[in-house]
């Protein structure tokens, strides 16, 4: 069984098709998937998918390109945290790529996050844009590897990934790195540990090859698998099961299907 590690099934393009993707998901042998929450107000939604159907988990956080919209503080996010079917905080991080001024409250919005997730035990899923070195200096300066977690989509430099894998963080790959331009990114994917190692697809962005330019959904996170297993020279089997044992290991409030 793989497991798509960060989707977004609220969104439009995939809320509206949620029968065909979850047939999807079982036909490929995708049995389990983690709902990303982006903003507050729709985490309800995020939260919804997960208390319906026993093998999708959800996060709750807000994303660092949304603007206008609800500031989270610490409280509120422990708060909506605890639930049954909440497993993580984020995504949460830095983006300097939407937001070029690299705004002051997007750190701030970034260690409520951290907090958040030490004050709860539940990792925390990072995104990061052009600003990978404030994204790890407040890891470091925040703690968070005490929370643990996954820097999601990950498409930085071996560097930037060594660094996270000292605070004991996780790598995620998303389709990404299954583009003929990803080059850089292929080798990084080689040299992460296995058993750092995750798959997502990100849906419904960022569709793997044979997919690319579509509309992404969880049931084609077995491309980025794919992938994997070729530039690591392993067979599939093994890079489902690593990355499927390393998402429970990591998220360790859900549960693994019997
Ligand atoms: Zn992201
Ligand atoms: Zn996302």
């Amino acid at each position: 069984m793989f497991v798509d590690s960060h989707c977004h099934l609220d969104f439009p393009g995939l809320a509206e098709r949620e029968d065909e993707i979850l047939a999807t998901m079982a036909a490929n042998g995708v049995g389990t998937a983690l709902c990303i929450g982006v903003r507050l107000e729709e985490f309800p939604r995020v939260r919804e998918l997960a208390e319906r159907h026993a093998h999708l988990w959800a996060s709750v956080g807000v994303h660092p390109d949304n603007a206008d919209c609800e500031e989270p503080d610490v409280a509120r996010l422990v708060a909506l945290a605890d639930h049954p079917r909440v497993v993580a905080i984020g995504e949460t991080g830095l983006d300097y790529h939407w937001h070029k001024d690299a705004p002051e409250w997007q750190r701030e919005r970034f260690r409520v996050h951290i907090r958040a997730a030490r004050a709860t035990g539940k990792p925390l899923v990072v995104h990061t844009r052009n600003a990978a070195a404030d994204t790890l200096r407040l890891m470091r300066e925040e703690g968070a590897g005490e929370a643990g977690g996954v820097m999601h989509c990950f498409t930085e430099s071996w560097e930037v990934a060594e660094a996270a894998l000292e605070l004991g963080f996780y790598i995620s790959f998303s389709g990404i790195v299954s583009f003929r331009n990803a080059k850089e990114l292929k080798e990084v994917a080689r040299r992460v540990p296995l058993e750092r190692l995750l798959i997502e697809t990100d849906s419904p962005y960022l569709a793997p090859v044979p997919h690319r330019g579509k509309t992404n959904e969880p049931g084609w996170v077995v491309h980025v698998a794919e992938e994997i297993a070729r530039l690591r020279e392993l067979p599939l089997a093994q890079v489902e099961q690593a990355t499927t044992d390393n998402f429970f290991r990591l998220f360790r409030h859900a549960q693994r299907p019997a």
